[in-house]
């Protein structure tokens, strides 16, 4: 998708700062965090929106969350905690279609969220 954000950041277009790379993700701190640690993991092959996940794209969901787990040890998260958010279309406050796992910590989140 040549007008997709994180799409231009897979190509190397864009360069954001990455925190973790392999063959199905990447991952890199959001330029706008609403936490000390925020991060966004997202796949390297665009997909819209959870709405547009299929069966066949379990194996690669599955990778988005470990690869947040695996930054959450990373970052010293584990022990007190962190939260992990997609948001979906317009109620769910999606605005990059491409995507995305947010990897938040680094403060007691409240909940429910706004
Ligand atoms: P969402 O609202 O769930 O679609 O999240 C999109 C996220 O992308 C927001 O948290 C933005 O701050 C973040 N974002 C937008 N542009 C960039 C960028 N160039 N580099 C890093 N993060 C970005
Ligand atoms: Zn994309």
């Amino acid at each position: 998708m040549s007008d997709c954000l994180f799409c231009k950041m897979v190509d190397g277009e864009i360069q954001p700062d990455v925190v973790y790379e392999d063959d199905d993700v990447l991952a890199f701190r959001d330029l706008n965090p609403q936490a000390p640690v925020h991060v966004l993991v997202i796949p390297k092959r665009h997909i819209a929106t959870l709405n547009d996940l299929t069966p066949e794209d379990a194996e690669l969901t599955g990778k988005l969350v470990l690869a947040a787990r695996e930054l959450a040890a990373r970052e010293d998260l584990a022990d007190d905690g962190y939260r992990l958010v997609m948001n979906c279309n317009a109620h769910g406050g999606q605005t990059v279609f491409h995507i995305h796992l947010h990897l938040l910590g680094g403060r007691p989140m409240g909940w429910p969220p706004g």
